[in-house]
C-alpha cells in the first residue's frame, strides 16, 4: 500500500494550479458537499471519475474544491492516531470521550444510524443511494434523485471496479427501502 500524503503535496506533485480550481465555501454545508459529489466531476489529480470531494485551503488562493477518485481519496485521507472504520469503533471512541467528561451515553443501533442517514438523504431529494465498499476501506456513497441516473451510475461504477477484488456495489431506493441492484450478484 502506498504511503499517505497531504492533499497539498498531491496537488503540488500533480502540478495542479490551485487558482484553476473552483472556489469553495470555507465551510460547505452537507448539501453543498452532496451537490458537488452528485456532479461526478473528474478527479483533480488523475481525471478518473471522482468519488469524493473536499475543500483544500490554498495558502494563496483560499478555499478551493478538490474532487478525488477513490484511490486518491484514500491516499490523502487525514492520518489519525486511531481511525475507527466500523460503527463499533466509532461508538467505542464516543463512549471513551463521554466517560472522560462524566456523561453516560446511549449508543444508537445500526438501524437508527442508517435511518438517520436515510432521512437526511431524502430531505435533500436524494432518493437513490449507491454504496461502494471494499474490505478495510471506507465506504463510499453516491446519491441520485432519479432512478435512471442512479442505474446509469451504478453501471458506470460496476464497469469501473470490475476485476477489483472485494469491491461490492449496492443500489438502494431509500424511499421504498428497497435494494434495486447488487454487484457482484453473490452476497
Ligand atoms: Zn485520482
Amino acid at each position: 500500500m502506498r504511503q499517505r500524503m497531504e492533499l497539498g503535496d498531491l496537488l503540488h506533485q500533480q502540478h495542479v494550479d490551485p487558482s484553476g480550481l473552483d472556489p469553495a465555501p470555507g465551510r460547505p454545508t452537507e448539501r453543498e458537499y452532496f451537490r458537488r459529489i452528485h456532479r461526478m466531476l473528474p478527479c483533480t489529480a488523475c481525471g478518473e471519475t471522482a468519488a469524493s470531494t473536499r475543500v483544500h485551503n490554498s495558502p494563496n488562493h483560499g478555499p478551493r474544491w478538490v474532487d478525488l477518485c477513490m484511490p486518491h481519496m484514500i491516499l490523502t485521507m487525514k492520518p489519525a492516531p486511531r481511525m475507527p472504520t466500523t460503527l463499533e469503533g466509532i461508538l467505542d471512541d464516543v463512549r471513551e470521550v463521554a466517560a472522560e467528561v462524566g456523561l453516560t451515553l446511549r449508543p444508537i443501533s445500526q438501524e437508527e444510524w442508517e435511518e438517520t442517514g436515510r432521512r437526511a438523504a431524502l430531505r435533500h431529494g436524494w432518493r437513490y443511494r449507491i454504496t461502494i465498499s471494499a474490505p478495510g476501506q471506507p465506504t463510499l456513497d453516491g446519491v441520485a434523485s432519479d432512478e435512471e441516473t442512479a442505474r446509469e451510475r451504478f453501471a458506470a461504477r460496476v464497469s469501473k471496479y470490475e476485476g477489483t477484488p472485494g469491491v461490492r456495489i449496492v443500489l438502494v431506493d431509500l424511499a421504498e427501502r428497497k435494494t434495486l441492484d447488487v454487484w457482484p450478484d453473490q452476497p
